[in-house]
């Protein structure tokens, strides 16, 4: 990205237009799939998503599961749509049930957020596709996949996705600037039939344009060569390898939460997130661990959103990561939860995370282990 800044209507324009578009249509998984890429961030992503599928009056289905579920649904009402809510823990899932319960005839889209950031949970994608298979009924399904992808697996044309949506400073591991799409042919089919305005969201001159090297505006020129590098860097390494990656790095985190005495904010265990952990404070106000962690480690944790605020704090774990500094960052939030007040023996969730990651199953089995002079358990 560090370069002199191209022309965006000259000659380097359509190779590397070209490698995003494929780069991209390689990491939302669809080959039919249209990417769109303007300047903006996830919440410019979810307006796209939103105007050029829907018209002000049409019947959406959300699931309120979380802070950022809950501002998609929200800006779909601020768009004129009709926004039936369903009021979820935050904490839990959708499920294919929530789904088959809720979703009726008159809705014209879902609305799933894959991996909701405040709460750490991820969303099985797949179930919510079977759930409304079930039904028999055919509305768009619209996901946010803002903190999963290029992080965690995701299936576009599998799930038979009509329009994903992320920013670029996640799992893309790039700065902030970027709202990127992933248009399926029924989205692209809605769009041309909806009358309703839209302007800068237009995604039709944008595919159009991209189709051919360009942009109908001044994209954000410096961001894509940097996006067409971390697309390279994810497919370099194969994305099934950064998904065990984040998988592992995960666990290792979850595994230091356990030691600490301390809990997952995901109501269940299988579906807590790969790309960040949500971790609940009881004796404290968590927002005064991140503040400590902030000025007196130069650690950045995630404060609770919402109606989360002062209960949980967050601790990111996706884009460019390796065991080292998941140690490092277990060893940092040790010490904010002690500097804060939080009663907690330094170094346990630390060396549960290393045992994870030598592949010793704990530490009652490593000390038998020791005395028969044997090789410790692994674990996968
Ligand atoms: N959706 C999810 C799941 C997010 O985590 C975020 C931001 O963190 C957004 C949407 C909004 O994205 P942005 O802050 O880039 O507008």
């Amino acid at each position: 990205m560090d370069r002199p800044i191209p022309d965006h209507r000259g000659p380097e324009m359509p190779s590397l237009v070209a490698e995003i578009r494929a780069g991209l249509r390689s990491v939302f998984k669809s080959e039919q799939g249209e990417p769109v890429v303007f300047p903006g961030s996830g919440t410019g992503a979810w307006e796209a998503s939103l105007v050029n599928t829907l018209s002000p009056g049409d019947r959406v289905l959300s699931f309120e599961n979380g802070h950022f579920a809950r501002l998609y649904a929200e800006a779909a009402r601020q768009l004129g749509m009709q926004v039936d809510d369903v009021k979820l823990r935050w904490g839990d899932a959708v499920t294919q049930s929530d789904v088959e319960a809720n979703l009726k005839p008159e809705h014209r889209a879902v609305l799933i957020v894959h991996n909701e950031t405040s709460t750490g949970v991820t969303t099985d994608v797949g179930a919510v596709r079977r759930g409304i298979d079930r039904t028999g009924r055919d509305p768009l399904l619209l996901v946010d996949v803002v903190s999963s992808l290029g992080s965690m697996d995701f299936r576009m044309a599998e799930w038979r996705v009509d329009v994903a949506l992320t920013g670029t400073q996640k799992g893309l591991m790039l700065p902030p600037g970027g709202a990127i799409l992933c248009v399926g042919p029924r989205a692209l089919e809605a769009a041309e039939k909806n009358r309703a305005p839209r302007y800068f969201y237009d995604w039709r001159p944008v595919i159009r344009d991209m189709q051919q090297g360009f942009f109908p505006y001044t994209p954000a020129t410096l961001l894509l060569f940097g996006l067409r590098e971390a697309l390279r860097m994810l497919l370099e390494e194969g994305l099934d390898d950064v998904f065990a990656r984040h998988r592992r790095l995960a666990q290792a985190t979850r595994e230091a939460v356990r030691a600490w005495g301390m809990s997952l904010l995901a109501s269940d265990p299988a579906r807590a997130s790969n790309s960040l952990t949500a971790v609940v404070v009881e004796e404290i106000d968590s927002t005064a661990v991140v503040k400590v962690a902030a000025e007196r480690l130069n650690l950045a944790l995630g404060v609770g959103l919402g109606q989360l605020r002062g209960r949980v704090f967050r601790i990111g774990h996706l884009g460019s990561l390796n065991e080292l500094e998941v140690l490092a960052t277990l060893a940092g939030t040790e010490l904010a939860l002690l500097y804060s007040g939080q009663p907690i023996e330094l170094g346990v969730g630390v060396a549960a995370a290393q045992r994870f990651f030598a592949g010793i199953k704990a530490d009652a089995k490593l000390a038998a282990a020791e005395t028969r002079g044997a090789t410790p358990e692994r674990v996968g």
